[in-house]
C-alpha cells in the first residue's frame, strides 16, 4: 500500500474494493507474496483516519503506538498527496499524516503468507479500497498498482469488479465513508491543535 499515485484517465478502469471477496487476493498471496502490505526502504503504507485507529483498538486491544506511525509532511508533501488523493484532501491538519506502522518491511498487522490478521470491520479504509481510489468528482479511478493481480487479470471494469467482489453501490458507500470520516479527522485535529 505505498506511495499511491494516480493513473492518467485514458489508461484507467472504474472499479470496486473488496469488501467481500478474496480469491483474487488470496491467489495474489501465492503468487507475489503480500505485495500490497510490504514497504521498500522509505516507502510508507496507508494512511489511517482516527476512525480507522478507533476501529482498529477496539477490534485488537492494542494501544495506538503499537500500530499507528505519526508523519510530518512538508507543505510540498502534502499538496502531492492531497493532489494524487483528493480524498484525504484537507485530512493532514498541521501537516500531520497518520500511516500504519511497519515491521521488517511489512505492515505490523500482515502476517507472513497468510495476510492480514485485521477483522474486515476493522480494516482500514484504504486498505478495503485498494487498488481502487476516487478523484474529486467521486468516479472510482485506479492507484498505480504494477503487482496486483486483480489488475493485471481484469479485462474491463465489470470484470475487476466482480473479482474483487464489491458493487458500485459498495463503492458509494465506501465514498461517502471516506467524505464523513475525512471530516470529522479534520475537525478532531484542528480541536487538538487548538488545545495545545
Ligand atoms: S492493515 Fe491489513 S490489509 Fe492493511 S496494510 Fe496492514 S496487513 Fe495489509
Ligand atoms: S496486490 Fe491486488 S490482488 Fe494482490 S492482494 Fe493486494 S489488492 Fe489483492
Amino acid at each position: 500500500m505505498t506511495k499511491p499515485k494516480r493513473r492518467p484517465a485514458e489508461e484507467q478502469q472504474a472499479a470496486p474494493p473488496r469488501e467481500i471477496a478474496e480469491p483474487i487476493c488470496a491467489a495474489c498471496l501465492r503468487a507475489n507474496g503480500s505485495v500490497c502490505c510490504e514497504v521498500a526502504q522509505g516507502e510508507k503504507l496507508a494512511t489511517l483516519l482516527i476512525a480507522d485507529i478507533e476501529r482498529i483498538e477496539a477490534a485488537t486491544g492494542l494501544p495506538r503506538h503499537r500500530f499507528v506511525e505519526r508523519e510530518e509532511l512538508d507543505p510540498a508533501e502534502r499538496l502531492a498527496y492531497e493532489t494524487h488523493r483528493p480524498i484525504y484532501r484537507g485530512v493532514f491538519v498541521g501537516n500531520v499524516r497518520y500511516g500504519l506502522k511497519a515491521r521488517r518491511g511489512a505492515c505490523v498487522f500482515l502476517e507472513r503468507g497468510r495476510g492480514c490478521s485485521l477483522p474486515l470491520e476493522a480494516k482500514p479504509l484504504a486498505c478495503l479500497l485498494y487498488p481502487l481510489d476516487f478523484d474529486l468528482a467521486g468516479e472510482v479511478t485506479l492507484l498505480d498498482a504494477p503487482h496486483c493481480l486483480a489488475l493485471e487479470r481484469a479485462e474491463g471494469p465489470h470484470h475487476l469488479l466482480r473479482m474483487l467482489g464489491t458493487t458500485r453501490p459498495e463503492l458509494a458507500k465506501l465514498h461517502a465513508r471516506a467524505l464523513a470520516e475525512g471530516a470529522d479527522h479534520a475537525r478532531r485535529e484542528r480541536r487538538l491543535l487548538r488545545n495545545r
